[in-house]
């Protein structure tokens, strides 16, 4: 048997409930992997209150790292005590054990530990596809990131440092903006009250010609009117609810503006794509210009907690979830 987080409904952080559920067997093309650590993020929020659908009951999580313990027949690239470390889906990390595809798993290079692994290959591949991908990002340019001291967050202000580019990080409370500014950020916003006006103050009149924006519905328009004309806005999370219908003659008014509406699963879609943003992130790792910052831990048994502080906006950087 293996221990896992079940939910039966959707709702609040009560409804994660720690069970004993039969340890899976893997199919020809999976693997089974026993967890070191999983990741927590946002996006385990919304799958638990049912802005995000599936099938119940249901373990949620979409990123852990551990060791191989069984490989089915047909899986050719891994062996059992490897090391590996996973995002995406199918939903199941919040478990001691899962079986996986086993195309979804990388190995995790020997100077990255569990912890550091669970907690990066979501958030950090996602920093790779919005600055590399959805927008090139470019040496001198001044960008905009949101939420700029939570787990996305401060792997977006360091790797946007990184490539050359002026971050202007937008947050919550000061604490938070000393961090952010720790790591990368070159301005940083407390609160989105004046923000285009901020903005505007910071780039001498110039805007930005991307707002990196997972807050969605509190932040939206705020964004859209600090970009420059021509600017994308990459609307990529709903922290604050979810972005309501936009009029897109507004992206005319407001300088033939782009919009996009980005997921991970669409940029990791292909094994190719897995593999190539995995070794980019690995590669900022290992330079020492990208630090993951794993600044909170639970129990896995405790995912509620975890869940709770992450929706009051107490926790910084990532948190992983150790079973
Ligand atoms: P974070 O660690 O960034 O936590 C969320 C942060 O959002 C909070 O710390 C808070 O920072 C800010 N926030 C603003 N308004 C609210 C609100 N009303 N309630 C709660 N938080 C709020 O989480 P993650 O790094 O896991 O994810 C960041 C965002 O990126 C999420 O929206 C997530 O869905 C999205 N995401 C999207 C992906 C994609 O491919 N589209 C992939 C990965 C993540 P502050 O207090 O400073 O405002």
């Amino acid at each position: 048997m293996s221990k896992a987080i079940r939910m039966h409904e959707v709702g609040g952080p009560g409804v994660l409930k720690w069970e004993s559920v039969p340890t899976p067997q893997p199919g020809p093309t999976e693997a089974l992997i026993r967890h070191a650590a999983v990741g927590l993020n946002y996006i385990d929020v919304y799958f638990r209150t049912g802005l995000y659908k599936t099938a119940l009951p249901a373990t949620p999580g979409l990123e852990g790292a551990g060791v191989v313990l069984a490989v089915g027949a047909e899986v050719k690239d891994l062996e059992v005590g490897d090391r590996v470390a996973y995002q995406g889906g199918p939903l199941g990390a919040y478990a001691t054990e899962r079986v996986i595809p086993a195309d979804r798993l990388v190995k995790l290079p020997d100077s990255i530990d569990f912890n550091t692994g669970a907690a990066m290959m979501l958030q950090g591949m996602t920093a790779e596809y919005l600055l590399l991908r959805t927008f090139k990002v470019q040496k001198g340019q001044t960008i905009l990131v949101h939420a700029a001291a939570g787990g996305v967050g401060l792997i977006l202000c360091q790797w946007a440092k990184h490539i050359g580019a002026n971050v202007i990080g937008v947050v919550s409370t000061p604490d938070k903006a000393e961090l952010a500014k720790a790591h990368g950020a070159h301005h940083v916003i407390i609160g989105h009250a004046t923000l285009a006006a901020d903005v505007k103050r910071i780039t001498e009149g110039a805007m930005v010609p991307v707002v990196y924006d997972a807050v969605g519905k509190d932040t939206f328009m705020a964004s859209i009117d600090c970009l420059a004309p021509l600017g994308m806005m990459v609307t990529y999370g709903s922290a604050s609810g979810p972005v309501p219908p936009v009029d897109t003659a507004m992206l005319a008014a407001k300088g033939s503006l782009f919009l996009t509406r980005p997921t991970l699963a669409t940029y990791t879609a292909s094994r190719a794509d897995i593999v190539k943003s995995a070794a980019a992130l690995f590669d900022v790792v290992a330079s020492g210009a990208v630090k993951i910052r794993v600044n909170q831990t639970f129990p896995l048994a405790e995912a509620a907690a975890a869940h709770t502080a992450l929706e009051a906006r107490k926790t910084t950087g990532s948190t992983v979830l150790i079973p």
